[in-house]
């Protein structure tokens, strides 16, 4: 009788994002063959490459071609299921998860979970900020407000009176960090080369405010290329408020802190981000914020074989402080911990997450950028060439490198186009007065 083998030791990893599909396709090298059963789940089976992710909202590239494939970046090793986690019964071991179109959870039952579910946008308490304010974090997010922001050029284009074409085509974007000032800069473009296309419009038709609560924007920035940012961004005709914030948004208008109205139709909300409903509901450690409260191995405090990374995580950086929520950071966490579960899983001890933050770049459009790498600072049309040289590079596999790159070499010579998609029904329906009524003028 030959022995039975030993049974192999299960990972789950909840989220395929930055984190979760890096820990998995580390684990996938290191792991020897029959070592471990490695369990993928996310409700996607994609991740957006966020950092590109105002590019395809702005039509410079495909949709499609700003998320990776889980089977692409992954091997066959790893076991995929998309599918949305319900639970986490962290006492008895087990994962419940739903399949799209299955009324019945399933169950995964795990020796080591991951928890690499990423965050979700902030969005506090404002009145009508639910109903009328958009967001930009998912794929559907960015593709929706392209398809917002030509619905607005068409009906601006049919519109007689002045005052409501003008908040036909006004933008405003909520929070000056890295998001917020991308998608401020980007959209203005855009929606100033947009109008041209349009018989009864005119690029000054345009406006775009940016409303920031802190007294500078791109706080993570040194002070000097935030600096440089703002006078870029209001030399492109954008309207920044800091030291303000909204209190307060219908379809047509919103209200700032200082009690200003602002005719606009559209507000998109970049003002932070929140922890993962998912991950808020765990009977885990958690700050004041509800982010899972981490050991410098990527251990949930007190736990043996719950590890967090990424955004829904606080991961203690050597020296004090913490890691920041970016892709940058979630990459490596999820680097490190494939690593140390690997280390586990052979009786070794684990090492705590240690690695240098490389540094930020920022775009701020009309192929601008700011650039803050390794101490090396750079503004300008230089940073943004660093900036797409980046994150081409680090783009995953060979096929979404290339698609990226005969886009961004396409956009050259041809110029953008305004055709709604469709895809994504926010913002698509008029919601409320807009004046266009008045009168069509023949364009
Ligand atoms: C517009 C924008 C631009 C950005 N630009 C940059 C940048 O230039 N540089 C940078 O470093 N960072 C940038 N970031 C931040 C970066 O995207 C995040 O820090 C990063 O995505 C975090 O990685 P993560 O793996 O923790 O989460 P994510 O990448 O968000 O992945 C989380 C995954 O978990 C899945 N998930 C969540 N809940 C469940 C559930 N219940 N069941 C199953 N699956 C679930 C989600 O579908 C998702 O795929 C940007 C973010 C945005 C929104």
């Amino acid at each position: 009788m030959t022995p039975a083998a030993a049974p192999r030791t299960r990972i789950v990893i909840v989220g395929a994002g930055f984190a979760g599909a890096t820990c998995a396709r580390r684990l996938e090298r290191l792991l020897r063959p029959g070592e471990a059963d490695v369990l993928l789940i996310d409700v996607h089976n994609f991740f957006v490459f966020t950092p590109l992710l105002v590019e395809a909202g702005i039509g410079s590239l495909e949709p499609r071609h700003v998320i990776v494939p889980i089977r692409q970046f992954l091997s066959r090793r790893t076991r995929f299921r998309m599918a949305e986690v319900t639970g986490v019964d962290v006492q008895a071991g087990r994962v419940l998860y739903h399949m799209m179109g299955e009324d019945e959870p399933r169950v995964a039952e795990y020796d080591h979970l991951v928890l690499a579910t990423g965050s979700v946008t902030s969005l506090p308490p404002v009145p009508g900020l639910a109903e009328h304010g958009f967001e930009i974090k998912s794929l559907a997010d960015a593709v929706g407000l392209r398809d917002r922001a030509i619905h607005m050029l068409e009906r601006a284009n049919v519109c007689a009176d002045e005052a409501q074409r003008r908040a036909l085509l006004h933008f405003i974007v909520v929070g000056a960090n890295y998001s917020g000032v991308e998608t401020a800069g980007e959209f203005n473009e855009f929606l100033r080369a947009g109008a041209r296309q349009y018989r009864n419009l005119k690029p000054a038709d345009v406006r775009v405010t940016v409303v920031e609560r802190l007294p500078r924007i791109l706080p993570a920035m040194p002070a000097g290329l935030a600096q440089y940012a703002l006078r870029k961004l209001r030399a492109a005709g954008i309207d920044v408020r800091l030291e303000t914030t909204v209190s307060r948004l219908a379809a047509d208008h919103a209200v700032l802190s200082t009690g200003e109205r602002l005719d606009a139709h559209t507000v998109v909300w970049a003002a932070g981000i929140a922890q993962n409903p998912l991950a808020r509901v765990l009977p885990l450690p958690q700050d004041a914020r509800g982010y899972l409260l981490c050991e410098p191995d990527g251990r949930v405090r007190g736990q043996q074989n719950v590890w967090a990374i990424g955004d829904t995580a606080v991961n203690p950086a050597p020296g004090g402080g913490v890691y920041p929520p970016t892709a940058q950071a979630a990459v490596r966490q999820g680097a490190c911990l494939a690593q140390n579960i690997a280390r586990v899983l052979r009786g070794r001890a684990t090492k705590p997450f240690a690695f240098r933050d490389l540094g930020a770049v920022s775009a701020i459009g009309c192929r601008s950028a700011v650039a803050d790498i390794m101490g090396i600072r750079l503004s300008g049309f230089a940073a943004w060439w660093v900036w797409r040289t980046i994150y081409l590079l680090k783009m995953p596999t060979l096929s979404r490198k290339a698609r990226v790159m005969i886009d961004w070499t396409l956009e050259l010579f041809f110029k953008r186009e305004i055709v709604q998609l469709g895809l994504h029904a926010r913002g698509l329906t008029p919601r409320g007065p807009v004046g266009d009524t008045q009168g069509d003028r023949a364009g």
